[in-house]
């Protein structure tokens, strides 16, 4: 089975990152989790500006992460941050819950402070490892430092940072250290939770030996990680196509189609039957084919982002509640809500709202119906990758059945990069 995750990234985000939490009940699916960010999450973090702190104050308290949502969302319905009228569940269905570090952050701020030596890194990993315990996480992404190629504002100030991000070299190393006091961290202190470690690389040799480096390490230390993560290929155009033998013939969809699926089936053969999640690569055409290779989970940010950017944009769907797939034009393709006639969707969203209604209250220059608008927009293209998850797992020749759908698109692409898979 697979999970794909919705990013959230409470106490970081804008205003209707919070809001979303509220609406959790609305998402009656089986395959959909929960990511959440540890770097927003934990006050103690020096973070500048973020909205809904307060609510984090003392998340440590509750008993488990759904807990502590059931109390957000309370606290959220007495700030009235919902259009009026409308009825709110407490208690909702979704199941899992993932933490990621955001990490980059909150070691580049260490960085930044010239503060990184053993104890500070020790330190800084034992309260990661605490804080997802207490709060029961189904799986935790460890710490670890991602290569940047952009730097925000303020990042090159650092020399040391500057340094570390010069060379993959030196970002393996550092990493190599934190799994290890992960590792270490995890003995001492006889920590249970699921713990995936985060691969990274710049070619597809890149990624292999790195993650031998980690398979040597867990010999050496004689402990096994629950699983892999596939990170730093969310946003493949950053990938040099010289270095990864991209095909001249392929554009930038194919590109990321092929360089995360071949990732994923590298990855997975080497790792046996252990959990492996794709890190914010997941979006909805790489569900099937990161399912067919081996990926047990993913998460993405796209369809949030679409929902709240600009002029909100809808997922149109390709396959329904029944497990059938639909002929709509565009199919995955994410279109601006005013342009959409009908989208054939059996969601329970778009049973409940029609694209004019959900435009209207996008219109309607109430902010409260606007973020929920949105907020539904979002979910309904959740429903879309639950139903996607539903049919790999209803039907064996998944692979090929979306390589022969209603759509003449999503067949060439789905062949070309099957037919380039090694
Ligand atoms: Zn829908």
């Amino acid at each position: 089975m697979h999970i794909f995750f919705a990013t959230n990234n409470l106490g970081g985000g804008g205003t209707n990152v919070s809001r979303f939490l509220m609406h959790l009940d609305k998402i009656k699916t089986k395959h959909i989790g929960i990511l959440l960010n540890y770097y927003y999450l934990n006050n103690d973090l020096k973070k500048s500006m973020s909205f809904d702190q307060d609510v984090l104050k003392n998340i440590l308290e509750y008993s488990d992460i759904k807990d502590f949502v059931r109390f957000v969302k309370t606290s959220f319905i007495e700030k009235k941050r919902k259009p009026d009228n409308l009825i709110i569940e407490l208690d909702d269905i979704v199941k899992y819950y993932i933490l990621d570090s955001g990490t980059g952050n909150i070691l580049r701020d260490l960085i930044n402070e010239n503060n990184i030596n053993n104890d500070s890194l020790t330190n800084l990993v034992e309260l990661y490892l605490q804080f997802s315990e207490k709060l029961n996480f189904n799986l935790v992404v460890a710490l670890d430092f991602a290569l940047k190629y952009t730097h925000k504002k303020g990042e090159g100030e650092s020399k040391i940072y500057q340094e570390l991000s010069k060379g993959f070299v030196n970002n393996e190393k550092l990493n190599l250290e934190i799994l290890r006091t992960t590792i270490q961290c995890v003995k001492d202190n006889n920590h249970m939770q699921n713990i995936i470690a985060p691969l990274h690389g710049f070619s597809f040799k890149s990624f292999d030996s790195y993650l031998e480096d980690i398979l040597n390490l867990e010999r050496t230390e004689n402990y096994k990680f629950y699983g892999f993560g596939l990170g730093g290929i969310a946003d493949t155009k950053k990938l040099q196509n010289d270095l990864w033998n991209v095909p001249d013939t392929f554009n930038q969809k194919l590109k990321s189609l092929w360089i995360v699926s071949q990732l994923t089936k590298n990855t997975a053969a080497k790792i046996s039957n252990r959990n492996l999640h794709i890190l914010g690569a997941g979006n909805v055409h790489l569900i099937p084919l990161i399912t067919y290779f081996g990926a047990t989970s993913s998460d993405c940010h796209s369809a949030w982002r679409r929902a709240n950017d600009g002029e909100v944009k809808m997922l149109v769907p390709l396959v329904n509640s029944k497990n059938q797939l639909i002929d709509n034009k565009n199919s995955w393709e994410y279109l601006k809500i005013s342009t959409i006639k009908n989208l054939n969707c059996d969601c329970p969203i778009c049973q409940e709202y029609s694209t004019k209604d959900l435009w209207k209250m996008f219109s309607s220059g109430d902010n409260e119906s606007l973020y929920y608008s949105k907020i539904l927009i979002f979910i309904h293209a959740l429903y879309q990758y639950d139903y996607v998850i539903s049919y790999c797992e209803a039907n064996n020749d998944y692979m090929n059945a979306f390589s022969n759908s209603p759509s003449l698109e999503l067949n060439l692409l789905y062949r070309t990069v099957l037919e380039n898979i090694k």
